[in-house]
């Protein structure tokens, strides 16, 4: 047997056949963009509704010998064993390729079962002998094979383009290929990395400086890295920028706190080094100037470092004393800004922070130093004289009430509107709307917990409630590898959403960790079995909820002792799903919200 990996873009394909095993091949065919003609004298209806929809030809009738001139790719489908024959026969007489489902002696080739990440595919086959061992070695080798190898092959196709452009003679080009492969493989592991640019540079430098007379200085791998100071938001992953998800994708360590932890990617390359550095409230761990020697220390090793800071790192999250530290030492850093809690909190609580005629000013305040009497850089003064603006308060839970006292002592009115949210942005979300001279006795009623913002200002009595109204709101619902559109609908809907790959990487254990899940969503046995060996030490509750897309992964997931499972109808349709959701919401405990 002689394997191709075949480019079936726009090539015509027929599938003869109208059932179950017909609509998988016509869904793979269509997956690669072949035009696919299927003649069926009675489809089944998904196969009707592709042909309704204009994206295969369909023939509704018997097929006929003359029916597979013109194909590239011909597949018998049906349950009629003469039917396949015929096929297999016309196919043959032209010279041309058949595959017969299940039947090994009447097809010229088979499809093998394939793990991919990216460009990379790992095919298996039995030259159609044993079917049973192919689909069983697959699922070892997807469970072995971590999400990173489909960055990897990227950078891989990247290096080798750079490679190519400096149009080296052929041994050198291989000496950097080995030198590529031994620095970003592990062999036993089976795992890969992403390099960094830098090292990239000094693989293809050493073979550049013997072809120039200066070596470019910027290839020197002793130079030292580069730090990105990232805001990771305000504690929602969606909210994470798009550069931010970059840099923690391809950095060699990420130095986090505990706050930022829930936006670590789940893809996050194994091979990246984490360092927790604390920071809660009340409770500061590692002293500053600790981490800035780690970064320093981290950066001279020519590593690009990570910095990951709740919301933005230069409101109230010192980073200006880290980019202080950095340029010190003469190591090259960039900020990317984040969305900062006291800007995102309220907009998810549902007040505008500003609002036309209301408020024209937005201060950003930490409650947390001018709580010491006598040192106290705040002007409450003019804070408080100033009806049209908006103050919002980071780190004030404990202060509240030195807050509202100060403000109502310099002349804030006391009846203006005031409200306090904890955990916003999350699944977790809870806010309390009051008036400045009562909000602290009602957000200690509502027993409010840090992580908390606080806004006091007119415009607080604009607020809608939004977040926490949406159907799935207070769902935290971990899945692997959603499909895009089941995952959008999840989100419109108010779940929060961890889309996780197997095998788990450290940083999806540490977010499941921060916050622990309401469910799991099963789409196969095999899900269930992947998460098995993770499921004590993961953030999943006890009482999680096993939503399962299929009767056979329902019962899997009861024989493995979940306590409750919940069977869905398959087919994945996402507003089914979301119903069968918000149904059974109502029996979520209330201690796994
Ligand atoms: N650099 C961060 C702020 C760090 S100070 C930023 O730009 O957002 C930490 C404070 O931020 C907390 O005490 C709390 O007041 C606020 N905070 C951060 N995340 C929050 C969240 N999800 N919900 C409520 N407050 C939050």
């Amino acid at each position: 047997m002689y394997p191709v990996t075949l480019d079936l873009h726009g090539r015509r394909c027929l599938v003869v056949g109208g059932g179950g095993v017909a609509l998988r091949k016509m869904d793979a065919l269509l997956d690669e963009k072949a035009h696919v003609t299927v003649i069926a004298p009675e489809p089944i209806g998904a196969i009707e509704e592709k042909a309704s929809r204009g994206e295969i030809a369909l023939l509704r009738r018997a097929f006929t010998e003359r029916d597979v001139e013109g194909f590239a790719l011909v597949f018998a489908a049906t349950n009629d064993q003469a039917v396949n024959e015929a096929v297999a026969r016309a196919v043959r007489s032209r010279g041309l390729w058949v595959n017969v489902a299940d039947d090994p002696e009447l097809s010229d080739f088979h499809v093998p079962a394939r793990v991919q990440r990216g460009a990379l595919q790992v095919t298996i086959a039995s030259a159609g002998g044993a079917p049973f061992v192919v689909r069983r070695l697959r699922q070892m080798i997807d469970r072995k094979l971590g999400p990173e190898w489909s960055m990897w092959i990227g950078a891989a196709a990247r290096f080798r383009r750079a490679v190519r452009a400096m149009a080296l003679p052929p041994g050198e080009a291989e000496e950097s290929f080995d030198r590529f492969f031994a620095a970003t493989v592990n062999e036993d592991r089976l795992s890969a990395r992403v390099p960094a640019a830098r090292e990239e540079e000094s693989w293809l430098g050493s073979s550049a400086a013997l072809r120039h007379d200066a070596p470019d200085p910027s290839c020197d791998p002793r130079a030292p890295g580069f730090v990105s100071l990232v805001g990771g938001g305000p504690g929602d992953p969606g909210l994470l920028t798009v550069r931010g998800r970059r840099r923690l994708r391809t950095a060699d360590a990420i130095v986090y706190d505990r706050l930022a932890a829930t936006t670590l990617p789940c893809d996050v390359p194994r091979e990246i080094d984490l360092h927790c550095v604390g920071k809660e409230s009340g409770n500061h761990p590692i002293p500053q100037e600790e981490i800035n020697a780690l970064l320093l220390r981290l950066a001279r090793e020519g590593k690009r470092v990570v910095r990951l800071k709740g919301g933005d790192p230069f409101v109230f999250g010192r980073g200006g004393e880290e980019a202080a530290a950095l340029a010190a030492a003469g190591i090259p850093f960039e900020v990317v800004p984040g969305v900062t809690a006291g800007i995102a909190i309220p907009a998810c609580a549902g007040i505008p922070v500003t609002h036309r005629g209301e408020s024209v000013r937005v201060t950003l305040l930490t409650a947390h130093e001018c709580a010491k009497d006598g040192e106290s850089h705040v002007r409450w003064d003019l804070l408080a004289q100033d009806p049209h603006a908006t103050l919002v308060g980071y780190m004030g839970v404990s202060n509240l009430a030195h807050v509202a006292r100060s403000l109502i002592d310099a002349g804030m009115s006391p009846t203006t509107p005031a409200a306090v949210t904890q955990s916003g942005t999350t699944s977790r979300q809870r806010s309390v709307y009051s008036t400045l001279a009562e909000l602290r006795a009602a957000a200690e009623r509502a027993k409010i917990q840090p992580p908390a913002i606080f806004v006091i200002g007119p415009t607080v009595g604009h607020a809608i409630d939004w977040f926490t109204k949406r159907p799935l709101f207070g769902v935290r619902l971990g899945v692997f590898n959603p499909d895009p559109a089941l995952a959008d609908a999840l989100d419109r809907a108010g779940t929060e959403l961890v889309a996780v790959t197997s095998p788990f990487t450290e940083a999806t254990r540490l977010l499941l960790r921060g916050r622990p899940l309401t469910g799991w969503l099963f789409k196969t046995v095999d899900e269930v079995d992947a998460l098995e060996d993770e499921r004590n030490g993961a953030g999943i509750s006890a009482e999680a909820i096993a939503w399962c897309l299929d009767p056979a992964t329902a019962e899997r997931a009861r024989k493995l002792g979940w306590p409750v499972v919940e069977a869905i109808a398959p087919g994945m349709d996402p507003s089914r799903l979301l119903t069968a959701i918000a149904a059974g919401r109502g029996r979520l405990p209330v201690s796994a919200r």
